[in-house]
C-alpha cells in the first residue's frame, strides 16, 4: 500500500527521517489532510493525458497524487534540502521529474514546449509558497494560454480578491485585470489546521483558465487604465479617471460616451465597462 504523505503522521515521519523543520522564508506550511490535497489533485488533472507542473512540491504530498492521476509530473522546489526527500519519497512513480530551481527565474518555455508539442494538456498545480504568489501567478498569466489551466492554494483573502465580483468588498483592480485574462472558479476554502506548521490564515483553492474571448488591446495601458480608476476608492469614477487624464472635463466626455456614470465608483463596473472606457479613449 502507497505511505501517504499529507496526514500529520506521514508528514512527522519524512521531517524526522530527514531531520527537516519547514522553512519560514520559502513559505513551508505543509498539507496534512489526504483529502484536500486529493481534491486539488483531481482538479489539477483536467483530462486524461495532461501533463502538471507543479510549483513547489515541498516532501512530495500533493505530487504524489498528481504522479497518480497524471501523465508527467515536473515539479520545481528551491529548497535544495529536498532534493534527497523528494527523489526517494517519489522513487515508485517513473514519470516524475524534479526541478531543483526558483520557479521565478525559471526558463519555463524550456520545460512546457516538449509537453504541448507532444500534444499533453499542461496545467500547473501548487499549494503556493504565500509570499510570492502574485508574481508566481502574473507570471503564469503572462505565459498564457499554452497552460489549460492553473489550480492552486493561496491565503483565503488574495483567493478572495482574485475572485471578486463587482460590488464586492474585495473586488479592485486585481480582480478586473485577472477576469480580463482568465475564467475564476473557485474550488474550495480550506482551513489553518489541515497544515504543519499550522498558519495564522485560512486558504483557499482557485482554478483559472484563460479566456478564449479576450479583446485585443495594449494589455499595459488597459492595465494601467484600470488600475488608476481604482486608485482612490471612496472617490467618484470621473474623480480618479480625471486625475489620471490630467483633464475632469475630457475624462467626463469620454466616460458619458462609453456609458458609463460619471458619479459611479470603480468597485460598481464590470470587466466590460472598463473595456469600453479603453476603447473610446483609445478611439477603437
Ligand atoms: N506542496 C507542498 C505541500 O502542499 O505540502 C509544500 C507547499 S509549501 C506552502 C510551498 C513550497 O514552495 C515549499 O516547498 C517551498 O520550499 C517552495 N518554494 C518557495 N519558494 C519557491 C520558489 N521561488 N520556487 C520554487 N519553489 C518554491
Amino acid at each position: 500500500m502507497i505511505q501517504r504523505i499529507a496526514t500529520p503522521s506521514g508528514t512527522k515521519a519524512v521531517l524526522e527521517k530527514y531531520d527537516l523543520y519547514a522553512k519560514k522564508n520559502y513559505g513551508q506550511n505543509f498539507l496534512v489532510e489526504c483529502g484536500i490535497v486529493e481534491k486539488i489533485a483531481r482538479h489539477a488533472v483536467i483530462s486524461d493525458h495532461c501533463a502538471v507542473i507543479e510549483i513547489g512540491p515541498g516532501i512530495g504530498a500533493l505530487t504524489q497524487y498528481l504522479c497518480e492521476y497524471a501523465q508527467k509530473v515536473i515539479a520545481f522546489e528551491i529548497d535544495q534540502r529536498l532534493e534527497p526527500v523528494l527523489n526517494d519519497n517519489l522513487s515508485d512513480y517513473d514519470n516524475f521529474t524534479l526541478v531543483m530551481e526558483d520557479f521565478l527565474t525559471v526558463d519555463l518555455k524550456k520545460y512546457v514546449n516538449p509537453l504541448y508539442e507532444a500534444g499533453l494538456d499542461v496545467v500547473v498545480a501548487a499549494n503556493l509558497p504565500y509570499y510570492i504568489t502574485t508574481p508566481i501567478l502574473f507570471r503564469l498569466f503572462e505565459y498564457g494560454d499554452d497552460i489549460k489551466a492553473i489550480t492552486v492554494m493561496m491565503q483565503k483573502e488574495v483567493a478572495d480578491r482574485f475572485s471578486a465580483e463587482t460590488n464586492a468588498k474585495d473586488y479592485n483592480a486585481l480582480s478586473v485585470i485577472t477576469q480580463y485574462r482568465c475564467e475564476v472558479q473557485r474550488v474550495c476554502k480550506v482551513p489553518a489546521n489541515v497544515f504543519q506548521p499550522k498558519p495564522k490564515v485560512d486558504s483557499a483553492v482557485l482554478q483559472f483558465r484563460f479566456r478564449t474571448d479576450t479583446p485585443l488591446i495594449d494589455e499595459a495601458a488597459f492595465f494601467e487604465l484600470v488600475k488608476e480608476c481604482f486608485r482612490q476608492r471612496r472617490k467618484t469614477i470621473l474623480n480618479n479617471y480625471g486625475e489620471y487624464l490630467g483633464n475632469k472635463e475630457k475624462a467626463g466626455e469620454i466616460l458619458t460616451k462609453a456609458e458609463i456614470l460619471p458619479t459611479a465608483r470603480a468597485q460598481s463596473l464590470e470587466l466590460s465597462d472598463f473595456v469600453r472606457l479603453y476603447e473610446v479613449q483609445y478611439e477603437r
